[in-house]
Order: C-alpha cells, then sequence, then structure tokens
C-alpha cells in the first residue's frame, strides 16, 4: 500500500465486514491505485441514440469491498452492472479491471460470479449438477470439483439437499444455490442483481445478513444492486445513490444516512423531514434560515439553491420535545396530529406551519399529546442540514 494511505471512509473490507463509522466527514479521497479493482472512467449509455441512461460515470470499485448501486426503477444501476458484465456495451467511456481496459474482453472471459432476481437454475439438473456446472465448464477435475460443492454447500448451509432438483425446493433455497453457483468459482467479483427481490421480508432479510457474513469470510469484491434502501444500509461497505444515470453520492451507510448532500439522498434513504426555507443569512458552514411556517432555525449549510430556496433536512430520531432542551438548539412550533404506537417507541405526526414533520420518540413522554395539542420541538443545529430546494 502506498506509504500506508488508505482511502478515507472505506475499509476494503477482506476483514471488516463493514466500515466503521469514519470522524473524517470528508469526501473519499481518490484511492490508492492498488486497491481499485474496477474503474469506470467517464462511461455513458444511451440505448435509443437520445437520452443517456447512465451518464459521464466515473466510479472506482475498490477490491475487497461490498459496494450497492441503489436507487430508484430506471436509475440506470443494471445497464451499469451489465456494461461491467460484458453483456451491453458503454456508448462512450471505458472500464477498466485491474487496469486493464474490459472493451474486448468478452462476458465468459471476465471471470465474474453473477446473481439475478430471476437467474433460473437450470431445471433438469440436481443442486450438486448446477453447482458442478460452472466448474467443469472450467476444465477443473473430478476431485476437486467434488471438494468445490461440498464447500460451497456448506457456505449456504444446504448440506444435505445436493440431489434435489430446483422444482423441489423453497424460493430461498433456490437463491441460496444461485448465490452458491456464482461463488463456488472462487471469482475475485461477484456481481448481483436484486438477487433478493423474490424472497418474503424475513427470509429477504435473513439472506442479507448472510449475504454480509459471506462477504467477510470470503474477501471477494461485491456489486450490489438494489431499490432497497434498508439492505444497502445492512450490507455494504459503500453505497452509491442512483438517480437519473447520475451518482448522487457515494459513501458508508452511516455518511449517507447521517449526512446526506443532496434532498434526494435525504428523501430516498431513510426517513427524512424536510422543511422548506430560504436562507437568510450564511457564515462559513453553517446559515440561518427562514422556514415557510416564519420560524428561524440555525442548519449546516449543505447544498441550498442559487436562489437561496432550501429544503431543512432533519432525520426524525434527531427531533424532540423541547421540555429538557437548553439553549442553543433550534425549537420548532407545531401542533400534534397523531400518535403512533411501534412496540419500541412512539412515532409523533405533527405540523410546522403547515410542513408534516415525524419524530421517533421514546415510549414514556410527559407532554400532551392529543391531537390539536400545541408542542415545541427541539433539534441541534448540527442535525438540519439545509439543500437544495428539490424539484
Ligand atoms: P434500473 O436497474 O436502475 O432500474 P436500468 O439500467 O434497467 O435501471 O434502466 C435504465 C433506463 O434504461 C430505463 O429507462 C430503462 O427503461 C432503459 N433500458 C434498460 N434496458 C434497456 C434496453 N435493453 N433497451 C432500451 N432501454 C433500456
Ligand atoms: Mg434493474
Amino acid at each position: 500500500m502506498q506509504g500506508g494511505t488508505e482511502p478515507a471512509g472505506v475499509a476494503p473490507a477482506a476483514s471488516a465486514g463493514r466500515s466503521a463509522p469514519d470522524a473524517d466527514a470528508g469526501p473519499p479521497r481518490t484511492a490508492a491505485k492498488q486497491d481499485v479493482l474496477v474503474s469506470f472512467r467517464r462511461v455513458e449509455k444511451t440505448y435509443d441514440g437520445r437520452t443517456n441512461v447512465v451518464q459521464s460515470l466515473d466510479l472506482d470499485i475498490l477490491r475487497g469491498e461490498f459496494l450497492t448501486l441503489l436507487g430508484p426503477s430506471g436509475s440506470g444501476k443494471t445497464t451499469t452492472l451489465m456494461m461491467l458484465a460484458g453483456f451491453e456495451v458503454p456508448t462512450a467511456g471505458e472500464i477498466l479491471l485491474d487496469g486493464r481496459s474490459l472493451a474486448s474482453v468478452p462476458p465468459h472471459k471476465r471471470s465474474m460470479g453473477m446473481v439475478f432476481q430471476n437467474y433460473a437454475l437450470f431445471p433438469h439438473m440436481t443442486v450438486a449438477e448446477n453447482l458442478a456446472y460452472p466448474l467443469r465448464r472450467r476444465g477443473m477435475p473430478k476431485a476437486e470439483v467434488q471438494a468445490a460443492l461440498q464447500r460451497a454447500v456448506a457456505m449456504v448451509k444446504l448440506t444435505g439437499l445436493e440431489q434435489r432438483y430446483p422444482a423441489q425446493l423453497s424460493g430461498g433455497q433456490q437463491q441460496r444455490v444461485a448465490v452458491a453457483r456464482a461463488l463456488i468459482f472462487q471469482p475475485a467479483l461477484v456481481l448481483m442483481d436484486e438477487p433478493l427481490g423474490a424472497l418474503d421480508k424475513n427470509l429477504r432479510e435473513q439472506m442479507q445478513l448472510e449475504l454480509k457474513h459471506l462477504h467477510a469470510q470470503l474477501g471477494a469484491t461485491i456489486v450490489y444492486v438494489t431499490h432497497d434502501q434498508s439492505g444497502a444500509l445492512t450490507m455494504s461497505n459503500r453505497i452509491a445513490v442512483f438517480h437519473d444515470g447520475v451518482i448522487q453520492q457515494l459513501a458508508s451507510p452511516e455518511e449517507i444516512y447521517e449526512r446526506p448532500l443532496n434532498s434526494f439522498v435525504a428523501n430516498f434513504i431513510g426517513e427524512n423531514n424536510a422543511l422548506p426555507g430560504r436562507i437568510e443569512a450564511t457564515a462559513s458552514a453553517t446559515c440561518r434560515v427562514r422556514l415557510d411556517s416564519g420560524e428561524i432555525i440555525e442548519a449546516l449549510r449543505i447544498n441550498p439553491g442559487a436562489d437561496g430556496r432550501t429544503l431543512v433536512s432533519i432525520r426524525p430520531e434527531r427531533l424532540r420535545l423541547a421540555a429538557d432542551a437548553p439553549s442553543g438548539v433550534n425549537r420548532l412550533h407545531a401542533t400534534v396530529q397523531e400518535t403512533i404506537y411501534f412496540g419500541d417507541h412512539l412515532r409523533l405526526h405533527a405540523e410546522v406551519g403547515g410542513t408534516p414533520v415525524m419524530l421517533k420518540l421514546p415510549l414514556v413522554q410527559a407532554a400532551d399529546l392529543t391531537p390539536g395539542a400545541a408542542v415545541t420541538l427541539a433539534v441541534d443545529p448540527a442535525h438540519c442540514r439545509a439543500l437544495d430546494p428539490g424539484v
């Protein structure tokens, strides 16, 4: 490693399952060259010759990381992954693997493991035959195939089911076979496109944890595509948030959630309160915002519009009832709309000058929270982010 430098905010995750929260809040520095496995350089893709569904994409994928491409449907995630796999050709730009251009390398020579949402197993082959297939195709001797098979089956907890056919397996088991088949030849790079999309919630969450553990065990680089932000937060070392073919932010889950750089990211990841207002005064890193409700609050100046319009982003758990608020925090006058019992916490829906806000509160609250009651909310300026006014 060059001069012992490490990319900030990123754990090359062979050992760590996930990057530690970084004290350094700045954007990741350019990674040392040898840490980069894949580079997208100014990659563009258009299918119809008019609109770019991927726009001038620059992206370094680090060796050993679990990188999630996260965004709404149609934002260009699958196209990006297919260009890496070699099933789609970039309209412009280039993709490098280990520093070498992939332009003339056909998909089957790229040695990437792949799992897709509907990546059908061969129905006429047993689990064992499905798993052995990629190894046989690579000409692996029979004895080695057997050993690899046992390892793979154990890895995805399917030992004993080797002789079953896909139709004799549950959806979750079939998906495990697909994962095992992608990993069995120990590829350095594994691509997954919504691999858990067809599973119900419990199974999906269980498989997300298993994938995370597998990743930690194997040390492979995983590029994972999904529109489901919950899985992305739990599994990834880094998340690239896609919108309209452009990466909006690329950072650790903590960074993306706690320090979104624009309103799209703030809204797409987790729950968000967005209070519209106008910048009245700015200091270097902070600003004073007059909310449309008339109230004034202090916020971090992140990305307000050129005309001073802004949406102030505040996570629900950062708002509290003001009884215990020290001075120096923002106060907002709100009207209770309803409370919802969530077992481990209470959600308070309220209104600040016509704008809905939501708080997550501990169950024990002395205040009167009946609908229509007036309450004062408190929030630290460090947790108020003045972002762009949205669309
Ligand atoms: P995502 O995976 O984020 O949902 P995609 O990469 O699949 O997004 O699609 C991005 C855009 O490209 C969408 O508008 C989609 O309709 C379009 N698109 C994807 N694949 C094709 C294709 N083979 N031919 C034409 N348009 C496509
Ligand atoms: Mg897709």
